[in-house]
């Protein structure tokens, strides 16, 4: 299996074999680099995309599902303008969803935390800052953002989230570690929407739609305009399709909380 541990066995071994070849031939530092760089190459690409379980083991998708369920989740709200909007939609059209909320806008809006939980939706842990130096902190700083989050969140739900997704669905071994101590399960997604990135919601929805299949996970973000218009055309192409949009605790039978 292509994991980080796996990938750092095969390496030093390699590495064995050209330092124990070249006491015998004349082996070019050429080999020790092009090493080097496979190493890297598949480390950095293994830590930006979860759906590889490289560090550690996410629910990215479930994978040949009976049901035709698929799970739409939300990150980066709660957010004043767009969250309510959303909640509209999804209520309008009988859908569930998972909201991977920030510790420091949680705290910011209470009464939409308490909305979103009250309306059947899950929510999940999204770290409290989602600094863009996430990656780099030590495994004590990873729990720390995470232990914030959770205790700011359970002071409004009386719930403790189980559910944790990593800022940008980057893992590391700091990430690794940290979770192993605090137990959550690691959130990922199979269809990236790229909502924060395109400007066009036809591009958007046409990603989604295209790659849709039961058990899906979408990622989606409750931060902006554009994202509350694909979804209305989402909802209603999952309506036609005969799709259901559940929690993510509901498509792989998981406890949300503790
Ligand atoms: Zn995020």
């Amino acid at each position: 299996m292509l994991n980080f541990k796996n990938i750092n066995v095969l390496t030093f071994i390699l590495f064995l074999g050209l330092l124990l070849l070249s006491q015998f031939f004349n082996i070019s530092i050429f080999f020790f680099i092009v090493l080097f760089l496979a190493w890297l190459t598949l480390t950095s690409i293994g830590s930006f995309t979860i759906g590889w379980n490289y560090h550690l083991k996410a629910f990215n998708s479930k994978k040949n599902h009976t049901k035709n369920q698929v799970a739409i989740t939300f990150d980066d709200g709660p957010n004043a303008e767009f969250t309510p909007k959303i909640l509209e939609l999804l209520k309008a059209h009988h859908a569930k969803a998972t909201f991977f909320c920030i510790g420091k806008h949680a705290e910011q809006q209470p009464e939409l935390v308490q909305q979103i939980t009250e309306e059947g939706h899950t929510i999940g842990n999204h770290t409290y800052t989602h600094s863009d130096f996430f990656d780099f902190y030590n495994k004590q700083n990873v729990i720390a953002e995470i232990k914030n989050t959770n205790t700011t969140i359970s002071s409004i739900i009386n719930k403790k989230m189980k559910l944790f997704r990593p800022p940008y669905g980057v893992t590391n071994p700091a990430i690794t570690k940290a979770i192993k101590h605090t137990k959550h399960h690691v959130i990922g997604w199979n269809i990236r929407s790229l909502d924060t990135i395109k400007k066009d919601e036809e591009d958007i929805f046409n990603r989604i739609t295209k790659n849709i299949k039961p058990g899906a996970v979408i990622l989606l973000h409750d931060s902006q305009e554009i994202t509350v218009r694909v979804l209305e055309q989402l909802l209603l192409f999952l309506q036609k399709n005969n799709y259901q949009s559940v929690t993510i605790d509901t498509l792989f039978n998981i406890e949300a909380y503790a």
